[in-house]
């Protein structure tokens, strides 16, 4: 039988939803103060620019997407100009980002669509985003919470598979993931938990080799000693 992944695992957790809150509460709290300047890593000005960066995000870091944003970005700089951008151009500059011509296709028809819905502008509905080519819950989220102050939760890769060692869910389906994560979490502070969350994930608690041993939440974490018992 294949050997289980440790995010396969999950911990016990607290039947009542007050406990699971209060075990969140105190996990935020030591994020808060372990990671004090969170924020969105993806550079943009606007709406519309960190619509595009979150669209190209997918499958790549945050640090090469930021690397092709300038030349995009002053070159198309709003809806319109974007939605008239000779596809062999975009192309050209989202090259080093793989999956190119896919997304230079949905940054053109998404912004199309923004014209033509929306007079160029980027709408503050999550219901209205995912309308768009490209975009998912989760990069509506990023949009609505980071450029609109309106809380979301982003379940990307990090956020989910530290909720579920942390107990707040059991569900791989990232929508499913979001619902029982918005349980337990205070709704006004989504947006930045979920930065933390995210560094997090990339500094300490990795997918495959967690460094609980140098967590600043080990002793908060229910999945301390089940990872550490499984990887001895
Ligand atoms: S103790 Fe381990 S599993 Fe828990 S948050 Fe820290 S690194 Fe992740």
């Amino acid at each position: 039988m294949a050997k289980k992944s440790a995010k396969e695992i999950f911990p016990p957790r607290p039947r009542a939803l007050a406990a699971r809150q209060q075990a969140a509460r105190e996990i935020t709290e030591r994020l808060a103060e372990l990671y004090p300047n969170s924020q969105c890593a993806l550079v943009h000005r606007n709406a519309f620019e960190l619509l595009c960066a979150t669209v190209l995000s997918a499958q790549t870091t945050d640090a090469r997407v930021n690397s092709v944003t300038p030349e995009l970005f002053e070159t198309y700089p709003d809806a319109v100009a974007m939605a008239g951008a000779p596809l062999e151009d975009l192309e050209r500059i989202l090259h080093p980002l793989g999956f190119f011509r896919a997304k230079a296709k949905s940054l053109r028809e998404l912004s199309i669509s923004l014209v033509e819905k929306y007079d160029g502008e980027v709408p503050a509905q999550l219901e209205s985003l995912v309308t768009l080519r490209g975009v998912g819950r989760k990069t509506a989220n990023v949009v609505l919470g980071n450029a609109f102050d309106i809380p979301g939760i982003t379940v990307d890769t990090h956020v989910g598979r530290l909720a579920r060692r942390w107990g707040w869910t059991r569900e791989k389906d990232p929508v499913a993931a979001e619902m029982d994560i918005a349980k337990v979490l205070p709704g006004e502070n989504w947006t930045l938990i979920c930065h933390r969350i995210i560094d997090h994930g990339r500094q300490v608690c990795h997918s495959r080799k967690p460094a609980c041993y140098e967590c600043g939440l080990a002793q908060l974490c229910p999945s301390f000693d089940l990872l550490n018992g499984m990887n001895s």
